[in-house]
């Protein structure tokens, strides 16, 4: 263990930069990062306001942060694709390689897997982490610290855009224009829809997300999306629905939306139990995919960012210093429309 300082979430409500005892040791497989840049997310801001998440519950103190780039400063005994220097970002879930869910490819739902600021596991928002080189992906040169540390949250674009199983030229509709939802509607263009209708109640999130080629803003409070769509589609429907409000209300008529043997896939996660009207899925023959983060996405991911197909960079609203965390995480509560991502940049 090494005293290491670091952005510690107490308690509920009580976030303190102070020095903290944090695993150093680089074991084989094993290297040791030094952080450049870590985004602050709803997770982080969820743990900081409500105490926890679902089952996971703060009840010892915590490092927040998980989506984050850095730079390699030590290898450990058996790492070969990786070299002191090199800058890369990380996934923060760790999972058990031999676990029945990772030999079956989906080492995202393992249960014994480990995840960054998840309660009990330490994010980090530190100068250092060690971390699985298996984990660890390098960023090509023409891609930033600060986009590396948007790898993270793109990655669940990624992976509702594969259980969706787009077909070229598809018309998907994104519920939600906050940063998930924006980053679903990005991975979606990349995955091969023709374009994306995006709705929301917040008309600056609507603005930032309108920016992009091929996606299509939809102020709900000035019109119906169900109308939109079926202008758009001459009354055919989305070939697939993004749910990323996770708002209750967007379950109804979520399925008037899709057209006949269309896909909805669930990012959003609603507080309460959705009622729902199951014989309107049926008599559409509509799919129900959801997600849980993702898996094999982060190579895929950094590979569309170097090739120029997506850009997340006009997403990161702000970036603070390390000895302003407390401040960016209080901003982030304030929940701005106009902010899409902050990012806190370690070294500075
Ligand atoms: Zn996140």
């Amino acid at each position: 263990m090494t005293m290491m300082r670091a952005l510690v979430l107490e308690k509920q409500h009580e976030l303190k930069l102070r020095d903290i005892d944090l695993p150093m040791d680089v074991g084989p497989g094993m290297v040791k990062i030094k952080l450049h840049t870590v985004g602050v997310c709803g997770s982080d801001v969820h743990y900081y306001t409500h105490g926890r998440i679902g089952p996971f519950i703060v009840n010892d103190p915590m490092v927040l942060g998980h989506e984050a780039a850095g730079a390699i400063v030590e290898v450990g005994q058996g790492v070969t694709h990786l070299k002191v220097g090199d800058r890369v970002c990380m996934e923060p879930g760790v999972p058990d390689p031999n676990s029945r869910a990772s030999r079956l490819g989906m080492y995202n739902v393992d249960p014994a897997v480990t995840f960054w600021a998840t309660p009990p596991i330490h994010g980090v928002l530190t100068p250092f982490v060690v971390h699985p080189a298996n984990y660890t992906f390098k960023l090509p040169d023409n891609v930033s610290f600060a986009e590396g540390a948007m790898v993270e949250p793109f990655a669940v674009g990624m992976q509702a855009a594969t259980k969706a199983k787009i077909t070229p030229g598809d018309t998907a509709v994104v519920l939600g224009a906050g940063p998930i939802g924006t980053m679903v509607a990005l991975a979606a263009l990349a995955g091969g829809c023709a374009r994306v209708i995006i709705a929301d109640l917040a008309q600056p999130k609507l603005d930032i997300a309108g920016k992009y080629q091929g996606i299509i803003p939809v102020n709900i409070t000035k019109a119906k999306i169900a109308d939109e769509v079926n202008r758009l589609t001459e009354n055919w429907g989305a070939d697939v629905i993004f749910e990323c409000s996770g708002s209750p209300k967007a379950w109804q008529g979520i399925v008037d939306l899709a057209r006949p043997g269309g896909t909805i896939v669930v990012v959003g996660l609603p507080v309460e139990n959705v009622l729902f009207d199951i014989a309107s899925l049926s008599v559409k023959e509509i799919t129900i995919a959801s997600v849980f983060r993702y898996a094999h996405q982060y190579d895929r991911a950094i590979a569309l960012m170097a090739s120029g197909r997506v850009d997340l960079k006009p997403l990161i609203s702000e970036t603070f210093k390390f000895e302003d965390s407390v401040k960016a995480f209080d901003r982030a509560v304030e929940a701005r429309p106009t902010d899409v991502k902050l990012q806190i940049r370690m070294d500075s």
